[in-house]
């Protein structure tokens, strides 16, 4: 298996491309390992770089995608936070935009169907993409799945079986398209000018000033702002309409787009154009504007480190609370001792007795982990704290969170 270095912008394909990151050898995020795997494991640059033509924050290297697919690990449902942002996603739409049963909607990127199971129960024009054997657990019969990549060969395919859908929702999918242009041309190619595409993604700019380098990892190929998805998709004739700015996302505080066909039903906010400007003015396409994002990382790392000594040092027993991908940036950035962190606590099954790439960390299922006794535990899912403050057995049983970022404290 090799890895290409990119050596042009996915977006515009020019070759100005900026470093401005480096964030050393790591494992892929998702690839949680057997014992026997351990001694295996491979490692690859995580480095970011910027275009100077487009504003597109991108990894340095092409990561062979297939290999981290086949061994996906994710399921969107074993995360009860992110099925109630979605099941609440799903109800303002049918809502504000009248979608209506007779309508198709369409999820991009659809996992074990953790969006789509939320329309309601008399919508049966109900379709999800989903590459990876994440949509094996897709347990809803109506939902139809075209099992592979989106591109524009598979919105052809798509054509061919369904009607053009009223509703495209591509969450937490995007960073992870590798060929964005072919993705967008099959976009443009499944809608008509009723239709509204949804897409969610961790927004660039809060990534860079709140200094949330956890972000970064392998599956991620791409950071967003609005800059540079409005130069990819005026080329295949969508327009962005709206946004919003979100707490709670799939990896963090998130930013959802709304977009459509050029000429279409919907009209372009205000707000767009204001942003766009915004963003201009925060230096999208400056690389000083990014320099100082690896000496925040790298401040947020030993803030974090000392905590974890400190409490460590004192005799209390540290575990980390959910084994995320986000998390395992986190936890090889900080390259701790091996024996300071006990275990790992998750629900998702397939992640069960595994270990934590980079970092070996047992996986143990979160009743065994309630019997260990573990003081403090790392927070990974940071971005679903207020869930975990509230529901955790870990908390109600006395368990205190190490919360690492936006700012490291304990809770
Ligand atoms: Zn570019």
């Amino acid at each position: 298996m090799r890895n290409d270095i990119l050596k042009r912008c996915r977006i515009c394909f020019s070759k100005n491309l900026n470093a401005y990151l480096d964030l050393g050898k790591q494992p892929f995020s998702n690839s949680f390992l057997n014992h026997s795997d351990i001694k295996k494991e491979k490692k690859f640059p995580l480095k970011i770089v910027v275009c100077k033509k487009c504003g597109l924050s991108q990894l340095s290297i092409v990561p062979n995608t297939k290999f981290i697919f086949s061994k996906y690990d994710y399921l969107s449902s074993s995360s009860k936070a992110l099925s109630n942002h979605y099941n609440k996603l799903v109800r303002k739409l049918v809502k504000n935009y009248n979608v209506l049963p007779k309508d198709t909607v369409l999820d991009i990127g659809c996992n074990d169907g953790i969006l789509l199971n939320h329309y309601p129960k008399n919508f049966n024009k109900v379709i999800g993409v989903e590459p990876s054997d994440a949509s094996k657990h897709i347990t809803q019969k109506r939902i139809k799945l075209i099992n592979n990549f989106f591109n524009y060969k598979t919105s052809k395919n798509y054509l061919k079986k369904y009607s053009k859908p009223k509703i495209i929702t591509i969450t937490n999918v995007l960073a992870q398209i590798d060929n964005l242009n072919e993705f967008a041309k099959g976009l443009s190619n499944i809608i008509d000018k009723k239709s509204l595409i949804v897409i969610e993604f961790p927004y660039l700019l809060d990534m860079i000033n709140k200094g949330l380098f956890d972000l970064i990892y392998h599956e991620h190929l791409s950071y967003f702002a609005l800059t540079p998805l409005e130069y990819l998709f005026k080329k295949f004739d969508i327009k962005i309409v709206n946004f919003e700015k979100l707490n709670l996302g799939a990896s963090g505080p998130a930013i959802r787009l709304f977009l459509s066909k050029n000429i279409s039903t919907y009209r372009v906010s205000n707000k767009i154009t204001k942003q766009i400007k915004y963003e201009k003015a925060w230096g999208i396409k400056k690389i000083y504007k990014y320099n100082f994002f690896e000496k925040k990382t790298q401040d947020k790392i030993k803030k974090i480190k000392k905590i974890i000594y400190t409490k460590y040092d004192s005799g209390f027993k540290i575990g980390c609370f959910t084994a995320s991908s986000k998390g395992n940036t986190l936890l090889n950035c900080l390259n701790l001792n091996k024996k300071i962190i006990q275990f790992a606590s998750e629900n998702n099954t397939k992640k069960i007795g595994k270990y934590t790439p980079g970092t070996h960390i047992k996986i143990i299922s979160d009743k065994n982990f309630l019997k260990k006794e573990i003081d403090f535990s790392i927070l990974l899912s940071w971005n679903y704290k207020k869930f975990f403050l509230s529901k955790s057995q870990y908390i109600k049983n006395g368990g205190k969170f190490i919360i690492p970022l936006p700012e490291p404290h304990i809770k």
